[in-house]
């Protein structure tokens, strides 16, 4: 099976006025293709340092990053956001859209940047699949968060990445709704992507098949799903 991801001895170091934060301390974690993988650990444990450093964000103090095979430890930033807008779609907990422009205009923003063919029938085509069809005009200021959340998701599919990583991305939502975006990241899944997500819920954990857990920047555990 493929390593879509393999980490090896990453460390982050934080240099923040005279004191240093170790956020990651030597972690190995390799990911195959097709992962459902779920990432806890208490508040500034490391999860967001660890998922920015996947996503191309940031990079390692040291340590060897491999993105489908390739080394992108070193990658200048150019190189970075190009790959990061082709492999990555990132998915936050508070949405992170644009509130005085549509859910089209949100989920065409990837694809102004990666130069996407038939941006249009594909960013209708993903509002679809996370059940917006009818809210396709409206800007995203008008929707509710668990509506905000399916568009923001819709952003992160356009460009048909490999890897979904997204970040506490049921924190601002009610359990229904919580819900509704598990159910959009297990048909993601279902259909090949790598879906990786922080939570700090158990149930939602539960749906990965794979959990690893962090305490101060190391993997303390990381235990495979029983089907
Ligand atoms: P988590 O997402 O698990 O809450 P983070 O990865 O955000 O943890 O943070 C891990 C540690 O690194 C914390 O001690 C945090 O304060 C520190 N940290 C995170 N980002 C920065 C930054 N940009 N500058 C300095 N310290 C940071
Ligand atoms: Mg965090």
């Amino acid at each position: 099976m493929e390593h879509i991801i393999e980490m090896k001895g990453i460390s982050k170091i934080y240099k923040t006025g005279d004191e240093d934060t170790v956020a990651l301390q030597d972690i190995d974690l390799t990911v195959t293709r097709g992962e459902f993988l779920a990432i806890m650990g208490p508040s500034g444990s490391g999860k967001s340092t660890l998922m920015h450093i996947m996503g191309l964000l940031d990079g390692p103090t040291v340590g060897q990053y491999f993105l489908e095979g390739r080394d992108v430890s070193r990658l200048n930033d150019s190189s970075l956001a190009r790959l990061r807008n082709q492999k990555i779609g990132f998915v936050f907990q508070q949405f992170n859209l644009l509130p005085r422009t549509t859910v089209l205009g949100n989920v065409l923003l990837p694809t102004i940047y990666g130069r996407l063919k038939n941006s249009r029938s594909r960013a209708l085509q993903v509002i679809e699949e996370v059940g917006l069809s009818d809210r396709v005009n409206h800007t995203s200021n008008q929707l509710s968060g668990g509506q905000m959340q399916r568009v923001a998701i819709a952003r992160a599919l356009v460009m048909n990445p490999a890897i979904i990583l997204a970040d506490e991305p049921t924190g601002n939502l009610d359990s229904k709704r919580s819900l509704e975006i598990i159910d959009i990241f297990r048909k993601i899944n279902s259909r090949g992507s790598t879906v990786i997500i922080i939570t700090h819920e158990e149930h939602i954990a539960r749906n990965a098949n794979r959990t690893i857990r962090l305490l101060d920047g190391k993997i303390i555990s990381n235990t495979e799903r029983i089907a």
